[in-house]
């Protein structure tokens, strides 16, 4: 049984410089592990007294930040970059054990963390570098915004907090966190992180705390741009507390219904396994997580056999077990909310080529589910509500049959979610269609769904996001375009009628 090191858990919150406890708290939220719910990983005070203690200290350091040489930023990201190298192990079995992310893939995200830095100081750095006209004296900067709030998800504690805060620091934003509440020990080895890197006090800061937390960093007056990164329902709430400050940047990346299309030239085998594995990673919990598949009749049988006996054989167990491909979902409340959903999926004609399961012998208390596929049945109706309209973040993938690819793209497109697809056909020119018709913001072909490339932006449209983009767009959302007019030495508004020419007196 992992236990954090007492140094994480002594206190929460990581105000100007200082790990801290909020003197009156909210509340104190118990950690459990959703590896293990009988294994408390610690006990998290929180208190909105804090936000406003975290966005001063940012304010105060804001001013000295902004300021800095870039290369300044520059050389704090490296040490960063290298307290990250150093805290891999640690922060790899933080992940694991506080979201029940597999040990493999927690030590992914760690790495994903870590390369993050390279392509913020590399090919991210290239879109706000300050750019001069040819044949005007004009240059246009990117200027930082100032105080921004970065607030999380629980299914990447670790990699997509740190894919705002490392742009947002570079380009000399100061920065308060609110982590997801069900992955605060994140944070707080990320804090560490920057302490060993010498950041100066005020730069990155952490509040702990659930929504009303968010809430009130969220609209705090001296914040200037929030970076959210989590439900479509919080992100509309986070818009609404955003309403009277017209100049605050709201960037939203949100869910997903992401969708495979698979067409009647596919490869069978590679399709299957690439679908497979997008629906069921993660245990499904990915905003980019495959939870549709829609498929041409053609193909359909040998497709849905071959998938339903990838997914009959993924190795479902607890993170630490290397054996494992999916650990459990975050809670009981997440596990309960999925198994209604295909109960409604059932009753509306889906029927279960392989149904949702609790495991029979779980290693753990914990939400063990195992995967599921169901697939509609006779002519392509309406949305099921609460199934096929929803993002439902567990291990189930929804089947639908089509007769061909126009049909195939209505289908996806009807979603109210525009994150992410996968195309699967042989022929090039299809696939293009594809990308053009399809309205999502990453499009893969013959390519699982579930990822993105960090030399890429990132963002959904529709309910998935406000076309605020992340990955390697991520300094330009944080920082706004002044334009600057230089001096033109010959020009004098005396060229214009009616206006005296220079000269003064004479
Ligand atoms: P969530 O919406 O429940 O919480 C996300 C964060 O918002 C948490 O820190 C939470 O405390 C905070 N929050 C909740 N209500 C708030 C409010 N009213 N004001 C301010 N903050 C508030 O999401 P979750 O369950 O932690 O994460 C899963 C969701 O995140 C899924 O919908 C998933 O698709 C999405 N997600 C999106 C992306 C992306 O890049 N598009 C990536 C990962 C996860």
């Amino acid at each position: 049984m992992w236990t954090p090191p007492a140094a994480l858990i002594d206190a929460f919150d990581f105000i100007d410089g200082r790990f801290s406890a909020p003197s009156c708290p909210d509340g104190v939220r118990e950690h459990r592990s959703p590896a293990d719910r009988a294994h408390i990983l610690a006990h998290v005070a929180h208190s909105r007294g804090q936000v406003e203690l975290a966005v001063q200290a940012a304010v105060t350091a804001n001013k000295r930040w902004a300021a800095s040489a870039p290369m300044e930023r520059e050389n704090a990201l490296r040490r960063y970059q290298g307290a990250l190298r150093s805290r891999a192990t640690l922060l790899a079995h933080t992940i694991a054990w506080e979201v029940g992310k597999p040990h493999w893939e927690a030590r992914t995200e760690v790495a994903a963390m870590i390369g993050k830095v390279d392509l913020s100081l590399g090919p991210g750095a290239e879109y706000t570098r300050n750019t001069q006209l040819r044949d005007l004296p004009g240059e246009i900067r990117y200027r930082p915004l100032g105080v921004v709030a970065v607030i999380g998800p629980f299914n990447f504690p670790g990699h997509l907090p740190n894919g705002h805060v490392v742009p947002a620091l570079l380009t000399g934003n100061c920065v308060v966190m609110k982590p997801s509440d069900k992955a605060p020990l994140t944070a707080q080895v990320m804090a560490q992180c920057f302490v060993d890197a010498g950041l100066p006090d005020g730069v990155f800061n952490v509040v702990q705390g659930g929504a009303d937390s968010g809430a009130a960093l969220a609209c705090h007056p001296d914040v200037a741009g929030v970076l959210f990164t989590g439900s479509a329902r919080a992100g509309r709430a986070v818009v609404a507390q955003s309403l009277d400050r017209l100049d605050r940047l709201v960037a939203l990346e949100l869910g997903g219904k992401n969708a495979a299309v698979a067409l009647d030239d596919c490869d069978v085998e590679r399709t299957a396994r690439q679908v497979a594995f997008s629906a069921f990673v993660t245990a499904g919990q990915r905003c980019t997580a495959t939870s549709r598949l829609v498929v041409t009749a053609a193909v359909a049988e040998r497709l849905c056999e071959r998938i339903v006996d990838l997914a009959r054989n993924l190795n479902v167990g607890h993170p630490c077990d290397e054996k494992t491909f999916l650990g459990p979902v975050i809670d009981e409340e997440s596990a309960q909310r999925l198994e209604q959903a295909v109960e409604s999926a059932a009753a509306a004609g889906f029927t279960p080529l392989l149904p949702l399961r609790r495991m029979p012998r779980p290693p753990a208390d914990g939400a063990y589910l195992t995967p599921s596929v169901h697939r509609q049945q006779g002519p392509l109706a309406a949305d099921v509500l609460g199934y096929t309209d929803a993002e439902l973040f567990g291990p189930d993938l929804a089947v639908y049959v089509v007769k061909n690819e126009e049909q195939a793209y209505d289908v996806v497109n009807r979603s109210r979610y525009g994150l992410s697809a996968s195309v699967f056909c042989a022929d090039r020119k299809a696939f293009e269609r594809a990308a053009s018709a399809l309205r999502v913001g990453v499009i893969h072909f013959n390519r699982a769904g579930a990822g993105a490339s960090g030399r890429l932006p990132f963002s959904g449209i529709k309910a998935s996001g406000n076309h605020r983009p992340a990955g390697i767009l991520t300094g330009l959302t944080c920082t706004y375009p002044q334009a600057v007019l230089l001096e033109q030495p010959h020009a004098d508004p005396g060229q214009w009628p009616g206006f005296p020419p220079p000269g003064g007196d004479e």
